[in-house]
């Protein structure tokens, strides 16, 4: 699987884009949140469900479903005021379908035993990316490992930094106008 960090690194970056228009920090956490909260299925796991069940991980709540549903709901949980089916609350809704999909589409570009039941509860086959571009990050128990630092090192070079730089683009852009102004004046 790919680390729960880069999980949460790409909701945080997706709730920041979305957290212009709706202003709250309480946008970023709550996608930070909902891009990992797919895997706590491993609690299926450890309760003894065969691997490929739905109920096991990598099942239905890595699926496009629960997806659509969890993301329904938490607006109203976020903020009270939101109202159903308002134009806060379909911007809240695809920024939180976009912040668990994320999950999904991170594990089916993953070396995983198992691929993604994106279409469970009717469908329970597996689906990868024909292009598996992230290194299988051990689970936690293997956690301080060469391995563990490789696949971390490689997940922030093609996960974090392309997304840092465009989700951060117009601080980094004052930023750097910032240094070259002051080195302008300065020589
Ligand atoms: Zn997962």
């Amino acid at each position: 699987m790919p680390s729960s960090f880069t999980h949460a690194f790409v909701g945080g970056a997706i709730g920041k884009m979305y957290s212009e228009q709706i202003s709250t920090r309480r946008i970023i956490l709550v996608s930070i949140f909902l891009s990992v909260m797919p895997d706590f299925d491993v609690v299926g796991d450890w309760l003894g469900a065969a691997p490929e069940s739905m109920f096991a991980h990598r099942g239905i709540t890595h699926s496009l479903l629960f997806a659509a549903i969890v993301s329904a709901i938490v607006p109203r949980l976020v903020a009270r005021r939101v109202e159903w089916f308002s134009p806060l609350w379909w911007r809240l809704y695809s920024c939180f379908i976009i912040s668990i999909s994320s999950h999904a589409i991170l594990d089916m570009f993953n070396y995983g035993n198992l691929g993604v039941a994106l279409f469970a509860p009717f469908d329970d086959t597996r689906y990868f990316f024909p292009i598996r571009l992230i290194v299988d990050a051990p689970r936690v128990e293997y956690f301080i490992q060469w391995r563990t630092l490789y696949a971390l090192v490689w997940e922030v070079s093609i996960v974090w930094v392309p997304l840092a730089l465009y989700t951060w683009r117009k601080e980094i852009m004052s930023w750097m106008t910032g240094v070259f102004v002051r080195t302008d004046f300065a020589s």
